[in-house]
């Protein structure tokens, strides 16, 4: 299974993704992450995305490109994956669906902006495991420890409000786009991203169910 998740930042990409990664035992592939990995240390590259994350841009098409498709090239991936913030533009998508690792569907997880910018504004994440936390059920999570490793939680500098106005942007500019492409092919599928974190899974896991049951497409 070859799955995309799309949507704005702070729809539950990343909870999600974890969550089918975990159920269906293949890779979470965040670039997102890998970005927040390449970011550590003092190498030119290093600060060059430090800059780009800390304001809320986006990487270039060519660089995203190339470090997702080295990462799908991996042995690991070879039964299937989940891709989490990839493709992000038309150009993303088009180099996806042209290479060997073309998805079977992309999934849009569907929140409205109102509640993204509240969830943004309240998200805390683990600065080692990336686990992410909401304000709902972490209140106030600044400073505190992550319950998985323990590590200190942070508030990442793209949730601030400034780079959130440019993500969200961003986000908007190319979801158009985005969308008609899948659907053109027949592989877009959206569904509800509000609410609870299992009820979202549950719809997730019936759309999965659901891609299970079609017959395999050729490559
Ligand atoms: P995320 O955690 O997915 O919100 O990604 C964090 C940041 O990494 C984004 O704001 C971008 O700067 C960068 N990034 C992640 N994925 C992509 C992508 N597909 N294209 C361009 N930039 C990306």
């Amino acid at each position: 299974m070859r799955l995309g998740l799309f949507g704005l930042p702070g729809a539950g990409k990343g909870t999600q993704a974890q969550k089918i990664a975990q159920k269906w035992v293949i890779p979470h592939i965040s670039t997102g992450d890998i970005f927040r990995e390449l970011q550590k240390g003092n190498t030119t590259l290093a600060k060059e995305i430090r800059g780009i994350l800390a304001r809320g841009e986006l990487v270039s098409d060519d660089m995203v490109t190339k470090i997702a498709f080295d990462r799908l090239a991996n042995e690991d991936c070879k039964r299937g994956f989940v891709l989490d913030g990839f493709p992000r533009t038309l150009n993303q998508a088009r180099a996806l669906e042209a290479s060997p690792f073309s998805l079977d569907v992309l999934l849009v997880i569907d929140v409205a902006k109102a509640e993204i910018v509240k969830r943004l504004s309240s998200r805390r994440v683990c600065g080692h495991c990336h686990s992410v936390y909401s304000g709902e059920d972490g209140q106030d999570l600044i400073g505190n420890l992550c319950p998985k490793d323990g590590h200190i939680l942070i508030q990442r500098p793209d949730d601030m409000p400034e780079a959130v106005a440019i993500r969200l942007e961003l986000f908007e500019r190319n979801f158009s786009p985005i969308m008609d492409f899948y659907q053109s092919l027949g592989r877009l599928c959206r569904i509800d991203g509000q609410g609870p974190v299992d009820t979202v899974f549950e719809r997730i896991r019936k759309v999965i169910g659901q891609l299970n049951e079609r017959p395999k497409r050729d490559k």
